[in-house]
């Protein structure tokens, strides 16, 4: 609040002085050719008032117009708050930038409502894009991982298996004349036994292994740090289980179903996981050739695929 004191009468009010400044805080724009009385002009106190005031002017039009780059000369508790508000906005805009690439850690604690809002804003995407990334990698239909996880995990296990000369196993799993469920019972049964016999698959696996849904009825075991031999005595448990599975379609109906697997290991001409796959592949096409409802297992070459029922 301002306290007025006693008026100095020698010191009469300057009307001239306080519409001057009145024009220079208040009005969009000055004249061109401001007239200052030469007393006040030549006052090096007025100087700095003026130039003081110039600077305030620049500055706000300068925020106003959103332009966070300019540079105003000049100090003062008012132009100094402006300055930090100016530098705090650049810093913004930097955070803005990082979270437009992705980097939802970003917090802001300078601006009150709008640091809360910003720092909510962040903390949703972050948590929205955690949820995008694991729905991206899952099947919908069987909750089990898609093939992209699927390859990201097959690349990283191969590099993996390579760097420490270790063994890595591979199974493809297949149900065997699925088709048939679809045709004879209809395509929610087919979805069903899908669902059911996904759950029983993943049952049978390490949670350091990757089971994933390969495309239509075919699935995907990659097991890391599993022999060849461990691998068929796994591969046969599943065989098994899927076996002793009813599927439930509906209260009365219940059916079985079969699968036929075929798998191998990692051998050292293998140049990437591909090679492992396509004898998983042969090992696969071998077990449906050969009737079915087992598995067989292809070592070093798609030539010697052999029956793996122990
Ligand atoms: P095989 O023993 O040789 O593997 O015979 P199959 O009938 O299992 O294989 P085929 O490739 O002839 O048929 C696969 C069927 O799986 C055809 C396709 O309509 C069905 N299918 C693929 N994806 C889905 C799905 O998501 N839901 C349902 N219900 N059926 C599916
Ligand atoms: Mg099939
Ligand atoms: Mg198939």
């Amino acid at each position: 609040m301002i306290q007025p004191i006693a008026e100095n009468r020698e010191k009469a009010v300057d009307k001239e002085l306080i519409q001057l400044l009145l024009m220079l805080i208040v009005s969009p724009r000055l004249p061109t050719d401001l007239r200052i009385r030469q007393q006040l002009a030549d006052d090096p106190d007025f100087q700095e008032l003026y130039s003081c005031i110039l600077a305030l002017r620049e500055l706000s039009f300068a925020l106003h117009s959103g332009d966070l780059q300019r540079f105003v000369d000049g100090k003062g508790f008012i132009l100094g708050n402006l300055k930090a508000l100016q530098s705090n906005l650049r810093h913004l805009t930097w955070q803005t930038k990082r979270v437009a690439k992705g980097d939802f850690s970003q917090k802001v604690d300078f601006l009150g409502e709008f640091s809360q809002a910003f720092n909510e804003m962040t903390s949703n995407l972050k948590n929205m894009n955690m949820q995008l990334h694991k729905l991206a990698r899952l099947d919908g239909l069987t909750q089990l991982s898609n093939r992209m996880a699927l390859e990201q995990f097959l690349g990283e296990a191969f590099d993996k298996a390579r760097a420490q000369a270790n063994h890595l196993s591979i199974l493809m799993i297949d149900i065997d004349h699925f088709k048939k469920v679809n045709d004879l019972y209809g395509h929610h049964a087919g979805d069903q036994v899908l669902i059911q016999i996904s759950k029983v698959l993943k049952k049978q696996f390490r949670a350091t292994d990757m089971l994933a849904r390969y495309g239509g009825e075919e699935f995907m075991a990659v097991q890391p740090e599993t022999r060849i031999d461990q691998a068929i005595k796994i591969g046969n448990r599943v065989l098994e289980a899927v076996r002793n599975t009813n599927v439930q379609l509906d209260a009365k109906q219940r059916l079985t179903v079969t699968l036929s697997v075929g798998i191998s290991s990692i051998a050292p001409a293998d140049r990437s996981f591909e090679d492992i796959v396509k004898r998983s592949d042969a090992a696969l096409y071998e077990a449906k050739n050969s009737g079915r409802n087992r598995l067989c297992v292809c070592s070093y070459s798609q030539d010697n695929c052999m029956d793996g029922i122990s």
